[in-house]
C-alpha cells in the first residue's frame, strides 16, 4: 500500500536502457556517478537488444546458414535433407536476445547501477515520477539523461493487429509465412525481406517512392537489389499502400500503382515505414524541454537540452536512428555530466544495411563531399578481384574510397560485399584519424582477406593498382 509519495533523492538518472541509455549509465558510473536507470520494459537493452538489431541479425544469420546448407552441393557437401524447424529458429532468436539482455543486467550490477522498473514521467526540472503496477514514486535527480528511443509508425488503414504487424511482429512470427508483404523499402524492410527470402518465403516489398534503400547510392543499391530479386523478392516501387483486411487465415493488402488499385492476399503484412521518437507522454512540456517539428528533442553538441542538467540521446534527437550513434551520444553526455569537454563529432558515422551482400558506408559520399565544398576524387575496387571473396562465393560488390584531391585524405567510403559491416570500421578509423590513401596502401593487410580489397583500392587511388 502506498501511504505517501515522499520523494527519494537520486544523483544521475537515465530514462531508458537501450544502447543509448545503458551505455550512458555504465560510462557515467565509470566516471564516478551514482546512477539509476528507469526502464518500463521488464527486459533491459531497449529496442536494439529486444526487438531490433540483435534479433534481426540472429534471424539473418540463421537464414544464411539455411541457404549455405541448401547450396553447398558444389563444394562436395551433400544437401540431400535440409529441414527448417521454424519453432527452433524462433527459439534461437529468443535465446540470443535473452543472453544479450542478461548481459546488460550483469553490466549494471558490476557498475552498481540501480534499476527502477516503471514508466518515467517528468514532474519538474528536478524530479520525475516512476509509475508501475503497484503505484508511483517520485524521485529527485541532479542530472538526467533521457534515452526513451522510438516506436514504429502506424499508417492509416494498417492498424497493428493479428496479421498486420510491425517489425517486432515480423521478428517474432509463430509460423513462417509462405507469402509476405513488407510495406517500406528502407533498411529494416529490406533486411527482413532478405532474411525471409532466404527462408523460402515469397516476399513483396511495396515502396511508396521510386527506389528502395534510398539512403544509399544507386550503384551500391543496384547490387543488393539485384540479389534480392534473384532470390525471388518482388519489389514494387511507387506503390501507395491503402489498407489491409485481416481475413483470419490471411490478409488482403490494397495499394495503388499508376493510379490503379491492386490487391495482394498474403499470410502477413508488415509495415516498416519508419519510426517516431518517444517524446510524447514523458512530461517534456512540464519542464519546457524544446523539441523540433518532428518531435525530436533539441540538444547542443554535448547532448544537453535547453535545461542545463537534462540531456537527451539516441533516437529522440536528430541524426541517424542507429544503435551505435545512440551509444556514442550516451558516452558524450556522461562525460559532459562529469565536467569533461567532450562534444559529438559525426564525421565518421558508419551505417549498415544487412542485406546480401551487405552495404556499409562511412563519412561522405562524393556528392555529399562536393555539397560541403570539398574537392574530392574516388576510387573503386571490385571484390571479383579478391581471392578471399571469390572463395567465399561472394565476388559481387566493391570498395569505394572518397578522398580529397590535394591531401589524398580519406573522407568517406562505401562498401557493398560480404562482411562489409566489419570491413567499414577500418575506413571509419581512417577518417577519424585523418589517414590518407597512402597510409592505407602502406598498411600490410593479411592475405587472403576481404580487407585486402581496401588496400587494393588505395593502390587504385594512388594510380598503381596491383591486383586489377
Ligand atoms: C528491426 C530493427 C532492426 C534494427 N537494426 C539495427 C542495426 O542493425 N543497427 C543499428 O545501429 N540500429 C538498428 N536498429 C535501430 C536501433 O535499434 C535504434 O536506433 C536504437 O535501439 C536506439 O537506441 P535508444 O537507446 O535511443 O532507444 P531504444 O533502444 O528504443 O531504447 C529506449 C528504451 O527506453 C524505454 N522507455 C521509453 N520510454 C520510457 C519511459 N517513459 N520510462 C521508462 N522507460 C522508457 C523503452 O522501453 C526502451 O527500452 C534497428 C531497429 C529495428 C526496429
Amino acid at each position: 500500500m502506498v501511504v505517501g509519495d515522499f520523494p527519494i533523492d537520486l544523483d544521475t538518472v537515465v530514462i531508458g536502457s537501450g544502447p543509448g541509455g545503458y551505455v550512458a549509465a555504465v560510462h557515467a558510473a565509470e566516471l564516478g556517478q551514482k546512477v539509476t536507470v528507469v526502464e518500463e520494459n521488464a527486459k533491459l537493452g531497449g529496442v536494439c537488444l529486444r526487438v531490433g538489431c540483435i534479433p534481426s541479425k540472429a534471424l539473418i544469420q540463421v537464414s544464411h546458414d539455411y541457404q549455405t546448407a541448401l547450396n553447398s552441393g558444389s563444394e562436395g557437401i551433400s544437401s540431400a535433407k535440409v529441414d527448417l524447424d521454424w519453432s527452433k529458429v524462433q527459439g534461437y532468436r529468443a535465446s540470443v536476445v535473452q543472453r544479450m539482455t542478461n548481459g546488460v543486467s550483469y553490466l549494471f550490477k558490476k557498475n552498481k547501477i540501480d534499476v527502477l522498473h516503471g514508466k518515467a514521467f517528468l514532474k519538474d526540472k528536478n524530479s520525475l515520477r516512476v509509475m508501475h503496477e503497484d503505484g508511483a514514486q517520485t524521485y529527485t535527480f541532479k542530472n538526467l539523461i533521457i534515452a526513451t528511443g522510438s516506436h514504429p509508425i502506424e499508417i492509416p488503414g494498417f492498424k497493428f493487429n493479428g496479421r498486420v504487424i510491425d517489425s517486432t511482429g515480423l521478428l517474432e512470427l509463430k509460423d513462417q509465412p509462405k507469402e509476405l508483404v513488407i510495406i517500406g523499402g528502407g533498411y529494416i524492410g529490406c533486411e527482413l525481406a532478405s532474411a525471409y527470402a532466404n527462408f523460402g518465403t515469397h516476399v513483396t516489398i511495396l515502396e511508396g517512392t521510386d527506389a528502395i534503400m534510398r539512403n544509399y547510392e544507386k550503384d551500391v543499391v543496384k547490387i543488393a537489389q539485384g540479389n534480392l530479386e534473384k532470390r525471388g523478392v518482388t519489389i514494387v516501387t511507387n506503390a501507395m499502400a491503402k489498407s489491409a483486411t485481416d481475413n483470419g487465415d490471411n490478409v488482403t493488402v490494397t495499394y495503388t500503382l499508376d493510379g490503379k488499385e491492386q490487391t495482394l492476399t498474403v499470410d502477413d503484412v508488415c509495415v516498416a515505414v519508419g519510426r517516431k521518437p518517444n517524446t510524447k507522454e514523458i512530461g517534456l512540456e512540464q519542464v519546457g524541454i524544446q523539441t523540433d517539428d518532428r518531435g525530436l528533442i533539441k540538444v547542443d553538441a554535448q547532448g544537453r537540452t535547453n535545461i542545463d542538467h537534462i540531456y537527451a540521446i539516441g533516437d529522440i534527437v536528430a541524426g541517424a536512428a542507429l544503435a551505435h550513434k545512440a551509444s556514442y551520444e550516451g558516452k558524450v553526455a556522461a562525460e559532459a555530466i562529469a565536467g569533461q569537454k567532450s562534444v559529438v563529432d559525426y564525421r565518421a558515422m558508419p551505417a549498415v544495411c544487412y542485406v546480401d551482400p551487405e552495404i556499409a558506408t562511412t563519412g561522405l559520399t562524393v556528392a555529399q563531399a562536393k555539397d560541403q565544398g570539398l574537392d574530392v576524387k574516388s576510387a573503386k575496387f571490385p571484390f571479383s578481384a579478391n581471392g578471399r571473396a571469390v572463395s567465399m562465393h561472394s565476388p559481387d560488390g566493391f570498395v569505394r574510397l572518397v578522398y580529397t584531391k590535394d591531401q589524398e585524405q580519406v573522407v568517406g567510403a562505401q562498401i557493398v560485399g560480404a562482411d562489409a559491416s566489419d570491413l567499414i570500421s577500418e575506413l571509419t578509423l581512417a577518417i577519424e584519424s585523418g589517414a590518407t590513401v597512402e597510409d592505407i596502401a602502406l598498411t600490410i593487410h593479411p592475405h587472403p582477406s576481404l580487407s585486402e580489397a581496401i588496400m587494393d583500392d588505395a593502390d587504385v587511388a594512388l594510380g598503381m593498382p596491383t591486383n586489377i
